[in-house]
């Protein structure tokens, strides 16, 4: 599976070390707080796992997994949700953590839907932002780790075609792995 990489753009050392300074930021800023923190499925599951690890608080997790429309390679804009929290909302301060925002429309939708439900507070944090990918111009992530490329990338969560989710790092696939 290495071999299908073409270069390695966040090592692993670069994501622990980043997740420990998201981690110290979110502890100081939830402190009292006791958030509700939300892994959006399925890619953001390695980042949630290690990045809760260096919050020294108490928080609550839970999971929800909603899906794009693609119409060809572009997203249509609408979502669909797929597998809801089982955690009521109402006046909790909810923190998302997702592997990647492109358009916004995937947090655009989150967002909506947990302010009709009554979140106190929600905010995003995601490990990667592709800040020139972005349609929705009003979804903004509260915390960052990388400003990446506008590039197709894979690892630590993000696929391809189902696969590379478990790279322990984040990279570009070579060319040829797209025409197999
Ligand atoms: P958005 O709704 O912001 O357009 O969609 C974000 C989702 O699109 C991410 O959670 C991820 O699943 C997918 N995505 C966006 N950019 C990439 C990328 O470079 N590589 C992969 N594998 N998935 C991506
Ligand atoms: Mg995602
Ligand atoms: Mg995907």
């Amino acid at each position: 599976m290495n071999d299908d990489i073409q270069k390695v753009l966040y090592s692993e050392q670069k994501i622990q070390d980043t997740c420990a300074e998201l981690g110290k930021t979110l502890t100081t800023d939830y402190q009292d707080k006791q958030p509700l923190v939300i892994c959006v499925l399925k890619g953001a599951v390695p980042f949630t796992a290690d990045l809760i690890k260096r919050m020294n608080i108490y928080m609550d997790v839970d999971f929800i997994d909603v899906s794009s429309y693609k119409g060809g390679i572009s997203s249509t804009g609408e979502v669909e949700l797929v597998k809801d929290i089982d955690t009521d909302v109402s006046g909790r301060d909810v923190l998302f953590i997702d592997d990647i925002i492109d358009t916004g429309n995937t947090l655009e939708y989150l967002k909506d839907l947990l302010k009709n439900r009554g979140a106190k507070s929600i905010k995003i944090c995601t490990l990667m932002d592709k800040p020139e990918a972005r349609k929705v111009d009003a979804i903004k992530a509260d915390y960052v780790g990388f400003d990446v490329p506008n590039e197709f990338l894979v690892g630590y969560g993000l696929d391809y075609q189902g696969k590379y989710r478990n790279l322990p790092y984040v990279g570009i696939l070579k060319p040829e792995v797209y025409q197999r």
